[in-house]
Order: C-alpha cells, then structure tokens, then sequence
C-alpha cells in the first residue's frame, strides 16, 4: 500500500467545507480503499489523526486512531476509528490548552486552547450513527479533524500565535521540561 501523498497549509482545499459523504460512496468498494489507505498513511506518518482534505479529498471524512510509538510513548491504544460526516453537538464549559501539530503544517507546534469535552455525532464506516461522548486527547483530536472538514486549521483557532514553534524548539523547550 501507499502512503497517500498530501495536501499543505496554503492549499486551497484546506480552507473549503468538504462535501457530505453519500450513503451510496459510504457502500462503494472506493470508500473502503480510501479509508484503508488514510489509515495506513496516517500510521506512516506518525499522525493520531488524518481528514480526506489532507489526502486531497474535499469530503465529510476522517480517521482518528492513538497508540503509543517511538514519538508518543505514554499514549493509549484507541481506534483506529472512521469518522463520517460529523456534527458536534455540545461542548463542555471547561477548556484546556495543549500542543498541536498538523500533517499538513509539518515541524510546527502551537498551544491551542480547546473545550476538554465534546458530544459528537457521526456515521462510521458500516454506516452505523454514533453518538460519541469525548474528552481530553481523543475531543482535541476530534476537534481538530473536524475542522479540517470546515476549512479551519489548528493556527486559526490559537489565542496566541506566539506560542507556534518549531519541532527542534518544541523538543529542546517543551518536551524536555
Ligand atoms: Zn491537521
């Protein structure tokens, strides 16, 4: 299998509401490939998550997996799990400030303040409607994918853009703190 080459910032396609999956493409032998190959390519690089419009698909879809590997040691196995046209419903009061980086913003970290829980709606890959109540990692990441699927990024929702770094800085400054 191939890792599925990428979009990056300053791409347009990365700024446009993608388009809803239909119920027939969700059945369709091209769906389970790409979602294969989106999983395989996010394992690859090293994501925890990975939106179509990433891999150049303008489309309402997203995988999300954690586990732990040489870069993240201490995460928990979770996923992966395929994200359909998801709607989030309600956010919790309570916001958390954390490290986010992107696959289409490569060797960048940013501090990104973000709801620590969310409820989110979304149809997996059998086709099946989930009602997801997440918190901490698993709602950033969530969070994050689903705005790759409005045209937003990570940068647009940071309070302050002074806290973007490099990966060398970020390592050196944060990760060895
Ligand atoms: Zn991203």
């Amino acid at each position: 299998m191939k890792v599925l080459p990428r979009t990056e910032f300053g791409d347009p396609i990365l700024r446009k509401r993608a388009k809803a999956v239909s119920r027939a493409y969700l059945k369709s032998a091209a769906f389970k490939k790409l979602v294969k190959e989106m999983i395989y390519t996010m394992r690859r690089v090293h994501g925890v998550g990975l939106a179509a419009p990433q891999i150049g698909q303008s489309l309402q879809l997203a995988v999300i997996e954690t586990r732990p590997s040489e870069f993240r040691p201490k995460l928990k196995k979770k996923g992966p799990i395929v994200v359909v046209n998801p709607k989030i419903l309600s956010y919790g009061k309570e916001e958390a400030k954390d490290w986010e980086g992107c696959l289409s913003f490569e060797g960048v970290r940013g501090r990104v303040p973000r709801p620590r829980e969310i409820t989110v709606a979304y149809t997996n890959e059998k086709g099946e409607k989930i009602v997801e109540k997440a918190k901490g990692l698993w709602a950033r990441i969530f969070q994050h994918e689903i705005d790759h699927l409005n045209g937003l990024t990570y940068v647009d929702r940071m309070e302050d853009t002074k806290s973007l770094m490099t990966l060398g800085e970020f390592e050196k400054r944060v990760l060895k703190k």
